[in-house]
């Protein structure tokens, strides 16, 4: 960002887009923080430094370390969701400033390349930022985490090696919006939700840490907005629109006055949407439907409570998988289910056993994956197919799941399910660990959980009615039957013509399977991102659908929508949409009121 200008006040408009963060609007004017400049020489010691140079390497780890507990503890006046999001963060940050790789790399740095401390954690953090994104597989972006957080921690352990001080943002006057190159996790942890209008950045991901955290405080954020901070003035007007991913920087009368038309409308619809968390799900003819959450990473608990969610109806175990160097044992599983099962607190909770394979790369599992690389992964060893290959896994992953399971109801589900073999097998392992866990006397559930499937391969939703004779229950995930049934990618751009789970042929599928349901007399939920669109929401209820899992967020107006409708009126839509020759019509159809 320039420095102030004297000279012509009057600028014109100018706009910029980012990725979109967080929703909301937030009107004020620019602040820019800059990241101060790391000055040191990278220059070696002599041999008779060894033991003076090493302590103050050490001296830093530590204050490091006691600056991170302190921020650890400041946490407490954050809000809730944003505590519970920061602080694995900041165990991750602690963990690495232990007897971390990083750390015995750089002591050895210093004590055998004699390397001043400063250069020695630069080249270290380096070296295994670079091995880390050197890694092949599809997880890019969480690769890309794993580097960033080793860097970042390196930057602390440096800036208290140079006694640089970290960023303040105390100065700030109320309403300010922080523009910033990038902002890192631990400036994120210092913001003050209550001080700012809104935050950007003119490089930044959308599913970093940083995100993920702007999320959390639900501050209006636009990340990755190229070009911004060399077009803004310090006090300059923005509006940003968190939710669309725009700048406006230096805005007419017009475009604020649009702007504060858009807030004021937010403000009426949060309200609105809040009214209704104890608003019944139902028709207006009074035909009730079930409202769960899918979960994904265990900060997510609080906002699942605030939805207004009847329970988990789709956990994705992978998380508890990733990002770790080790497997978890079955003691550290059984922990973690506990937890949640407990933290929903009555409410029901079903976890789906690993799904592994394809895009999601789980590295600690390296050793399990074929050995030859497949052509096609999403057509190869993923899910079911895999856990069934490697029993040691799917017998440790139940039996830690059946442990937890006396602390509230539970069901397992499982994956890429497209044969029913597969489900006999599993069956037979899952016995058998039900059976071990009971001749040792092993607190659990007073009934065997349930076990159900995934219903998310064409071959699945055609064989639903051969299927539903030895399963629980049944969940539709429209995510992968789309891809697979299509034979589109489902991580093609948003408006792909390619990939779309309304198209007719998905929603017979759908149809299919929730008829072989009935007629098995079995549950049946739906839990791709299809539940989370309202538009989609008479349709999927005119087919059947009476259970519908999604991400938090996108619940109340998931039941705003089931309010608004009539069950008839779904059934005709349905009945309609299945005669639908594509996806264009069912779109005009629910576009017709
Ligand atoms: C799905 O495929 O729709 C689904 C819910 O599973 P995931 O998105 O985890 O593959
Ligand atoms: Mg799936």
């Amino acid at each position: 960002m320039k420095p102030t200008e004297a000279g012509p006040a009057r600028r014109r408009e100018m706009r910029f887009s980012g990725h979109p963060i967080s929703p909301g609007i937030g009107i004020g004017p620019v602040y820019e923080a800059s990241e101060p400049v790391l000055n040191f020489q990278h220059k070696k010691i002599a041999a008779a430094d060894i033991a003076a140079e090493t302590a103050r390497l050490e001296d830093a780890i530590s204050l490091s370390r006691k600056q991170l507990i302190k921020l650890k503890t400041k946490l407490a006046s954050l809000p809730e969701q944003s505590q519970t999001e920061i602080d694995p963060l900041i165990d991750a940050y602690l963990h690495m400033l232990g007897n971390s790789r990083l750390i015995r790399g750089a002591r050895l740095r210093v004590s055998d390349a004699l390397l001043a401390p400063e250069a020695a954690v630069m080249d270290e953090a380096e070296a295994q930022a670079e091995a880390i994104l050197a890694l092949t597989g599809s997880d890019k972006v969480g690769r890309q985490r794993r580097a960033e957080e080793v860097r970042e921690i390196s930057r602390r352990i440096l800036r208290n090696l140079t006694r640089l001080p970290f960023r303040n943002f105390t100065e700030l006057k109320p309403g300010t919006i922080l523009a910033a190159e990038s902002l890192r996790p631990a400036d994120a942890a210092l913001i003050q939700p209550t001080n700012f209008a809104g935050i950007i950045t003119a490089e930044g991901g959308a599913d970093g840490h940083t995100a993920v955290m702007l999320r959390a405080l639900g501050l209006p954020a636009v990340l990755g907005a190229t070009g911004v901070l060399e077009a803004a003035r310090p006090g300059m007007l923005a509006i940003i629109d968190g939710e669309a991913g725009e700048i406006i920087l230096n805005p007419t009368a017009r475009s604020l006055a649009a702007a504060q038309a858009r807030l004021a409308e937010r403000a009426r619809n949060l309200r609105a949407l809040a009214r209704l968390q104890r608003a019944p799900a139902e028709t207006t003819d009074h035909v009730a439907v079930e409202l769960q959450a899918n979960l994904e990473l265990p900060f997510e608990i609080p906002m699942i409570a605030e939805s207004g969610a009847h329970g988990i109806g789709l956990l994705r175990s992978e998380f508890i998988f990733m990002n770790r160097e080790a497997l978890p044992d079955e003691d550290t599983q059984t922990q973690i289910y506990r937890d949640i099962i407990e933290a929903m607190d009555g409410d029901p909770v079903t976890i789906r056993v690993l799904d592994w394979g394809s895009d999601k790369e789980v590295e600690a599992l390296a050793d399990y994956t074929p050995d030859t690389a497949e052509a096609n992964p999403a057509l190869g060893l993923r899910g079911i197919r895999l856990l069934l290959r490697h029993p040691d896994l799917f017998e440790t992953q139940l039996a830690a799941i059946l442990r937890a399971s006396g602390a509230g109801p539970v069901r397992i589900m499982l994956p890429m399910v497209g044969f029913r073999a597969e489900i006999i097998a599993a069956w037979e392992i899952y016995d058998r660990v039900w059976r071990r866990l009971k001749r040792r006397n092993v607190r659990m559930a007073e009934t065997r959980p349930p076990l159900g499937i995934m219903i998310e391969t064409p071959a699945a939703a055609l064989s639903a009615r051969h299927l539903a004779k030895h399963a629980d229950f049944f969940a539709i995930g429209t995510n992968d039957l789309t891809m697979y049934t299509l034979a589109a990618d489902r991580s093609l751009p948003v408006g792909s013509k390619l990939y779309d789970p309304l198209e007719p042929t998905i929603l017979r599928l759908i149809y299919e399977t929730v008829v072989a349901a009935a007629t098995a007399k079995i549950p049946v939920s739906l839990c791709g991102e299809l539940a989370s669109r309202p538009e989609a929401t008479p349709l999927l209820f005119g087919l059947g659908i009476r259970q519908f899992s999604m991400h938090g967020n996108a619940i109340p107006r998931v039941k705003r929508a089931i309010r608004a409708v009539s069950s008839k009126y779904c059934l005709q839509l349905a009945a309609a949409a299945l005669e639908a020759p594509d996806a264009e019509t069912v779109r005009a159809l629910l576009a017709a009121d």
